[in-house]
């Protein structure tokens, strides 16, 4: 079964309190592709300028990505955004963004994107994702992300938007952002009310709350001893999330739940090193033994009743 993303591939500059990284790759729609395709196959719309070579390229070979929806546009640029973090690694401060490329990109799907079963709406201007929305098919499921950028400058089509997709993927304070609630078990049930049966809130290093009509499922964040680099974490969790249940014939509950620790385990690979340095080198059964620890990290016995 394939999933279609439509989102950024970037070329990013990072400082952290651990070091720096200039002009490596990122975008969304990257990290969640290299994830994704672990399970599912891939198919990437993006647009990238000149400046993204056949090196750079290479990061999507060899998986299961379908790369004919990758534009490369004459004489432009690629997305680029700068970003920074302090010794909090769950707050990254926007240095720079540079639309380049992406400011001009209007998607226009092909028959098997149209088709895929899952759709993954990566972080853009609202309008945008309403645009690839209606081009497609009705996907099994639609899952959307957005940042603070939007809440603040385009509530009413994020909004609208939001009504019509299946799942939400977002971050704590983007949920306190859009809905005013200080609680976040409110404050997405006031989101699950405009529509979306589902609600994923990402917590950084406190990890991952599901939230439905009459049900949570929470998740730790993999313990990990080094954290150098928290970039392209959410759209990792994303794409392994989705890639996983993309992969799955029926989409239960237990079936969420064990989606929730495959992308909490591929974004504590995302994590370790800059940029998709530790992404791309790790294999599948590697991220399967992770899995097992986060069940034994999570696992405990009902107590004795007297
Ligand atoms: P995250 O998973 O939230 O850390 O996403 C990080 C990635 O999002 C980076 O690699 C950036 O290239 C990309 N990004 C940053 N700002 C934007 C934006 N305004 N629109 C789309 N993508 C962005």
């Amino acid at each position: 079964m394939s999933i279609t993303v439509v989102g950024t591939v970037a070329f990013d500059s990072i400082q952290t309190p651990f070091g720096k990284a200039d002009r490596c790759i990122g975008g969304s729609a990257t990290y969640f592709s290299v994830a994704a395709s672990f399970f599912s196959q891939v198919e990437l719309v993006a647009v990238v300028g000149e400046d993204f070579g056949d090196d750079d390229i290479a990061i999507f070979r060899g998986r299961n990505i379908n790369l004919d929806g990758l534009q490369r546009v004459a004489g432009a640029k690629t997305f680029f955004w700068s970003g920074e973090y302090g010794f909090d690694l769950n707050v990254a401060k926007t240095r720079d963004t540079q639309l380049n490329v992406f400011a001009g990109f209007k998607p226009r799907l092909n028959e098997s994107q149209r088709k895929s079963d899952v759709l993954f709406l990566a972080n853009a201007e609202p309008t945008l994702q309403m645009d690839v929305l209606r081009q497609c098919e009705r996907p099994r499921l639609v899952a959307l992300d957005t940042m603070n950028l939007w809440i603040a400058t385009a509530k009413d089509a994020l909004t609208r938007i939001l009504s019509e997709v299946d799942l939400v993927i977002i971050n704590e304070a983007e949920v306190r952002q859009y809905t005013g609630e200080a609680n976040l078990v409110q404050g997405a049930h006031h989101i699950l009310g405009l529509g979306p049966k589902t609600l994923v809130i990402k917590r950084g290093e406190y990890g991952v709350l599901m939230v439905t009509g009459d049900a949570i499922f929470a998740a730790p964040a993999y313990p990990l001893e080094t954290v150098f680099d928290p970039t392209g974490a959410g759209d990792t969790f994303a794409g392994g999330f989705l890639g996983y249940l993309g992969s799955r014939r029926d989409i239960t509950d237990g079936e969420m739940r064990r989606a929730i620790i495959f992308g909490s385990v591929l974004a504590s690979f995302t994590v370790e090193k800059f940029s998709l340095d530790r992404l791309r080198e790790i294999t599948l059964s590697e991220v399967q033994e992770r899995y097992q620890d986060f069940r034994t990290l999570t696992h405990f016995d009902d107590f004795e009743r007297a």
